[in-house]
């Protein structure tokens, strides 16, 4: 059972106030809070553990390269990869995608084919936009329908030997829907096309299992789940990564270096030059071990019921209209009320001590499939609350009152 006081009592900035109003906040999907964990765990690591990883046979650096691992190993259980060496640190989902459109552009041909769909976060576009400006190759797009669906009868038509990558997110960050990957990775393998799932969305909310899915790369952020900023991981079938080319070069990711010839060190490292996130990468196993131990399972029960329960208010308010109405939705909500600009929306929550988004959410062909500028979004995490709900559900009709 879900200890409600436990539960906000752990995240310490629910508990501030914004506009002399309690904090609501329902920007998850851009960022989640930090739990009591993460926090300090990050003030021990500078107060006490402080080193840099990998490289001297001193306590200290012994100690946090130890730690440093540690939080391999429990990523790398988290989502049930099969070695820990599959794990590459990086700085965020927008670095993992990169990485990889970076190592493509080395090895794709004009004539191959990359497919993404039309509701991708612009990290998961752009990347791929100049991968295929570089090599010649071309950028296929899956759409979807007015409820937020894919269409994937187009991606079986567009898929063919020529696909090289399907890159493909799990869950939209502005619509909600819940991706059917296990099936469009399976269609890709049956193509030999290979898939990378954008999880940013997805790994504080859905269960994760790469094994089981046969993802070839999957990536995510610690900072939607929990955890710090500037660290993400990519996720890839051992392989499929050693036969890529190295991504940065630098320090740590070298065998040896000279002037003549240099070598690459093995997974991991191989892709992790220079001097990583060491202390985020550390505090990010709490907010994972966190997770597993309320279960990902009873987060998602959860969530779906503030999903259900705020959909139904949100669809009382008049002129209201919901964007994203996918069968298997996460707990993700955008709407525009008529006659009302989303931004005003925002401003007017605000203060009143709640957090939305407003805007494209960096999903400008979404916003142009929908023929609007932007939207107002709401997305929660565990932590939130049904009273939070009719708060805000009080505040949007209090909104609506004063700007129509
Ligand atoms: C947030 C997000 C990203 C980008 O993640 P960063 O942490 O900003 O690098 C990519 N894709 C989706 C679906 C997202 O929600």
């Amino acid at each position: 059972m879900r200890n409600e006081k436990e539960i906000r009592d752990l995240f310490p900035l629910l508990d501030i106030k914004v506009n002399d109003r309690p904090l609501i906040y329902l920007d998850n999907a851009a960022t989640t809070q930090k739990s009591k964990e993460v926090i300090s765990e990050i003030e021990k690591f500078y107060s006490l553990e402080n080193s840099n990883i990998h490289r001297g046979v001193h306590h200290l650096s012994q100690l946090s390269t130890d730690n440093f691992e540690k939080s391999r190993i429990t990523v790398q259980n988290f989502i049930n990869a099969e070695h820990n060496h599959e794990i590459i640190f990086t700085k965020g989902t927008t670095e993992s995608i990169n990485l990889l459109a970076s190592c493509y552009r080395e090895i794709l041909k004009k004539d191959d084919e990359i497919i993404i769909s039309e509701m991708e976060h612009h990290s998961n576009i752009v990347p791929w936009q100049i991968c295929c400006q570089n090599t010649g190759a071309k950028l296929k797009i899956i759409p979807f329908d007015e409820h937020g669906n894919l269409d994937l009868e187009t991606f079986k038509n567009l898929l063919n030997t020529n696909t090289k990558l399907v890159a493909i997110t799990h869950i939209s960050n502005s619509l909600g829907t819940i991706n059917p990957i296990e099936e469009i990775i399976k269609l890709s393998h049956e193509k030999n096309a290979k898939v990378l799932i954008d999880g940013a969305q997805s790994a504080a909310h859905v269960k994760i299992d790469v094994q089981n899915l046969d993802a070839d790369f999957y990536c995510f952020s610690a900072h939607k789940l929990f955890g710090p900023t500037g660290v993400g991981v990519l996720y890839g079938k051992e392989e499929l990564l050693n036969l890529l080319p190295p991504y940065q070069g630098g320090g740590e990711m070298i065998k040896e270096v000279d002037f003549e010839k240099t070598t690459f060190a093995p997974l991991p490292f191989k892709f992790e030059a220079g001097t990583p996130n060491i202390c985020g990468v550390v505090a990010f196993k709490k907010a994972i071990e966190l997770i597993q131990r309320i279960g990902i399972d009873n987060i998602k029960e959860y969530e779906d019921k503030l999903l259900s329960y705020a959909t139904e208010k949100l669809t009382k308010i008049g002129g209201l209209k919901i964007y994203g109405q996918a069968k298997l939705k996460s707990a993700i909500i955008s709407f525009n009320i008529e006659g009302i600009h989303h931004y005003d929306l925002g401003l007017i929550l605000d203060k009143m001590g709640i957090a939305i988004r407003t805007g494209h959410h960096c999903t400008q062909p979404v916003m142009k499939k929908f023929k609007i500028a932007g939207t107002a979004r709401i997305s929660f995490a565990y932590y939130n609350t049904f009273n939070e709900i009719d708060k805000c559900i009080d505040a949007i009709e209090k909104a609506k009152k004063m700007l129509l």
